[in-house]
């Protein structure tokens, strides 16, 4: 067995949800940094022209120098792009209001989908230096979140317990399905994460039942509380993890890393299996 194929796979997760405000951002900080926590390299792509991963991680206007649009379109290269965050362990690739031209840009580009798959495998090297690659989608399933799942090997799915989530979700699954099809056979939807969760809440609670009833394993155990700890961080410019490690909202995101972490630790071993078989 060469070296190559023993060294671990960098896997690389778009966090998506065509729905604003659903805690994307907030669950790509923090599960990253929770898994930063434990040891694992981890890069964070800002892939929203609102770039809100790079403000909650303190990353002001002026340090992106070179963002995420310089990589889609002007070929930068990752290490000039990824800049070092609070978090050790952790990096982000920064954006900013730049990103909303990249559908102009690339508009009659036969290859606008697959440009940043493109780039990742054009640096294979300088990426497999990470374990996990968080993609922070934008609220909308255009060119940039496309890019991001095919360019992935999963799917996370943050998802607010309220009447139209499941709605939203089909359509997010097709789109995922249509990828698998196309760009990208390789792509999974790894789990759904409900995400500012209400227990006293009799409606959050049957939206629970009815995803659990239908989506399974699919998904993740944990859920993570609506936490106002979780909200003021990013106005501290820190992780939740770092600014209240002890608050409802930090453990939870910390019980998502070690669920998530266990979860692919047994899918690598069930395909070793399968490979040995
Ligand atoms: P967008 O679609 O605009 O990118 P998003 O899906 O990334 O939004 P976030 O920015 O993570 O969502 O969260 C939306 C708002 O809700 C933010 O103000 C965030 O601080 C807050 N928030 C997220 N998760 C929680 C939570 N579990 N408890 C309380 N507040 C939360
Ligand atoms: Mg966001």
């Amino acid at each position: 067995m060469s070296a190559k194929h023993e060294s671990p796979h960098t896997l690389i997760f778009s966090v998506s949800n065509q729905k604003g405000g659903v805690g994307k951002t907030t669950t790509t900080i923090n599960l990253g940094t929770g898994l930063a926590a434990i040891g694992k390299k981890v890069l964070l792509i800002d892939l929203d022209p609102q770039g809100n991963a790079s403000t909650g991680l303190g990353i002001p206007g002026a340090d992106r120098a070179l963002t995420t649009f310089d990589l889609l379109i002007d070929g930068a290269q990752i290490e000039q792009v990824a800049t070092s965050t609070s978090v050790p362990n952790m990096d982000i690739a920064t954006a900013n209001a730049d990103l909303s031209s990249v559908d102009m840009e690339l508009v009659n580009d036969k290859s606008r989908v697959t440009r940043l798959r493109s780039v990742i495998n054009r640096q294979a090297e300088a990426f497999s230096k990470y374990d996990f690659v968080f993609i922070d989608c934008p609220p909308s399933l255009n060119l940039l979140t496309l890019n991001a799942m095919v360019a992935s090997d999963f799917v996370l799915v943050p998802l607010q317990a309220e009447f139209f989530a499941l709605e939203g979700l089909s359509q997010l699954m097709m789109s995922i399905k249509e990828v698998r099809q196309t760009l990208n056979p390789r792509l999974r939807m790894h789990g759904i994460v409900l995400t500012m969760f209400d227990g006293r809440n009799n409606l959050a609670k049957q939206v629970e039942a009815d995803v659990r009833t239908n989506l399974g394993n699919l998904v993740y155990k944990t859920k993570i509380p609506r936490n106002v700890r979780l909200s003021e961080a990013p106005s501290h410019a820190i992780p939740a993890l770092v600014y209240d490690h002890r608050s409802v909202g930090s453990v939870a995101y910390q019980k998502l890393a070690a669920e998530l972490l266990a979860r692919v630790t047994n899918q690598n071993t069930r395909e070793d299996a399968e490979h040995v078989d």
